[in-house]
């Protein structure tokens, strides 16, 4: 099973791959800090959909340091104040599926999902992960976060 052999998993994880790439519209990688970056969710169930991701591949929480679990933290924060200046939602969910049967679409690589709410759009958790119809195309959605987290 030669071919098994010399396919490293982390290649084909999406988080992994993306975080090779230079940040653009491509990889849709918004942010880098230290330990963590924001990405957009290519599938998006508002305009503005992000998610936070550890550069480590590791599929759960506690198998991260403290200190990348806490810039998690700081960079959803962030991701928040970013989305309020550009997009002025209602509210926010903020979470994350851990595991296959929690509904977790990259279940080797933890991530936090933060999605911007307005009154009217339907129940995250029972769409998370679903292709939507969305108002902007996925490349402005990108260029307005990415100079959101530019500007101070
Ligand atoms: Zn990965």
């Amino acid at each position: 099973m030669e071919y098994i052999e010399s396919t490293n998993k982390e290649d084909r994880c999406i988080f992994c791959i993306a975080q090779a790439n230079q940040d653009s519209a491509e990889n849709l990688i918004a942010h880098r800090g230290e330990r963590a970056y924001v990405i957009l969710n290519r599938y998006p169930y508002t305009s503005g959909h992000l998610m936070v991701v550890p550069f480590e591949h590791k599929a759960g929480l506690e198998e991260l340091d403290p200190v990348t679990r806490a810039e998690m933290m700081e960079l959803t924060t962030r991701c928040m104040t970013v989305l309020r200046k550009v997009y002025n939602p209602q509210a926010f969910n903020m979470g994350a599926n851990i595991g296959e049967v929690a509904g977790a679409g990259v279940k080797g690589h933890v991530h936090l999902h933060i999605v911007p709410r307005w009154r009217g759009d339907t129940n995250f958790m029972s769409t998370l992960g679903t292709s939507r119809v969305l108002p902007e195309l996925l490349e402005d959605t990108y260029q307005r976060i990415k100079n959101g987290f530019q500007k101070p």
